[in-house]
Order: C-alpha cells, then structure tokens, then sequence
C-alpha cells in the first residue's frame, strides 16, 4: 500500500520540543504513516557558523528515539555542497516512488519559500503543510499561499500548531548563559550537550 510520508527539515541545532510537537501534531492530523526528519546537510540560508553534521543528527537521533511513528534521514548529511529541498525531495522520490510526500515547513521558513532554490520544481514534487503558531506574522503567511496558488497553482495545507515558545536560538543562549534547558529540550539531547560541550563559546 502506499504510504503518506511526512518530512520535517530542519538545521536542528538543536532540535527541541518546538520541532518534535509540530511534526507529532501534523502526523496525526494529517493522517501521515511516520514523519522523516532531516537534519540539513550545509544549509545556504545560515548565516552564522552552525554545529557540526553529525552533532546535530545525533541529537536528531536521540530526541526521536522514544516515537516509533519519527524516523531519521543522513540524506542532506552525505550530500556535498549546499543542501537544496528541492535535491532532497527528488532524491526521497526515487527511493518512494508510489509513496506521497508531504513536506512540513514553520510559518516562518514557509513565508520565504518562494525564493527557494528551482521552487518551480519545488512545488510539484510534494504536498506541503505550512505550520503557524500563535504570534506568527499571518498577513505575510497569507500572502505567501496567494502567491504559491497563483505561481505555481498549488494548494498549500495549513495547520495551526499549539503555542510552544521555544527556539533553538533561545537554547544556544541559554546553554552559552549556563540556564536551564530543562523541558525545553529532550532530556539525552540536554546530556548530549553537556557532554559534547556544545553551545559553549
Ligand atoms: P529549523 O530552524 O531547525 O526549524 C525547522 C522547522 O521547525 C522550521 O520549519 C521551523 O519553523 C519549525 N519550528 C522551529 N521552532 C518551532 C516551534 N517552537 N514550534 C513549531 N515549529 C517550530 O530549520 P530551518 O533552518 O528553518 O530549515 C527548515 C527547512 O527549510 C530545512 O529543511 C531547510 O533545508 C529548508 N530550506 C531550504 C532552502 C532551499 O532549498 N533553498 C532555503 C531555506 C530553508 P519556523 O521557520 O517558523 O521557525
């Protein structure tokens, strides 16, 4: 039978309960047979220097680790070069080909999708669920679904996720200010940055 693939992208640096609650709650409202996460290889759209591949995809790993529906992908990891969505949805695609894939994005991320590399090609390669969270800029949300239906005459889902106020900047600053991380982030990834003295400088 075909399968329904969601696919959360992310820098995951680090990933935190923010991530792992919108990918659980879009699962279920969509209906999708397990999300796969994956960490971004060379991301082009981060300006500061991020945390080394396999940091991050280990952290991946182990904030995954306790829901048998979230799997992990090293495909943007072994690419070389920038890490483009569309390269990677193409790349899923040939490995599931009768499966339908969904890609989930922020509304944050979502509002500057159009600008993303070869996004004509982008848009026919998936579904897409765009998540808003309370606090979101919703005229800038809206106007980029307008301007992905009237471009690219696709239908863009929309799910409106619980209010957790958590980002990854906020829990490298916390980290760096010696702060508490505690229930923002599963509990091995707080260890896995203790140990790896991540976020440190
Ligand atoms: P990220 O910061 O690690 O976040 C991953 C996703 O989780 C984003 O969609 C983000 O949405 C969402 N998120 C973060 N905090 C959240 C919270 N508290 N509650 C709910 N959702 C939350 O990843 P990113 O660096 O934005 O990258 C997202 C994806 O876009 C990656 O797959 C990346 O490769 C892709 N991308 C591709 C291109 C390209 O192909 N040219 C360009 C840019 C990005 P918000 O953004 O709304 O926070």
């Amino acid at each position: 039978m075909n399968k329904k693939i969601g696919i959360m992208g992310g820098t995951f640096d680090p990933i935190h309960y923010g991530h792992l609650s919108t990918a659980e709650t879009v699962r279920i409202k969509f209906d999708l047979d397990y999300i796969l996460f994956v960490p971004t290889g060379n991301p082009p759209h981060k300006m500061r220097k991020i945390t080394k591949k396999y940091h991050r995809y280990n952290m991946t790993i182990l904030a995954t680790i306790s829901n048998d529906n979230f799997r992990v992908s090293t495909i943007e990891l072994e690419r070389d070069g920038y890490s483009y969505t569309v390269d990677t949805l193409k790349s899923i695609k040939q490995i599931h080909k009768d499966d339908e894939l969904y890609f989930i994005t922020g509304a944050d991320a979502f509002c500057d999708m159009k600008d993303w590399y070869r996004a004509d090609e982008l848009f026919s390669l998936a579904n897409f669920i765009g998540a808003t969270r309370p606090g979101i800029d919703t005229t800038k949300f809206e106007e980029a679904l307008k301007y992905i239906k009237d471009n690219y005459n696709k239908d863009v889902l929309t799910i409106h996720v619980p209010s957790l106020d958590i980002s990854s900047t906020g829990i490298r600053k916390n980290v760096l200010e010696k702060k508490s991380v505690k229930y923002l982030i599963p509990e091995n990834v707080e260890r896995y940055i203790i140990k790896h003295n991540l976020y440190n400088s």
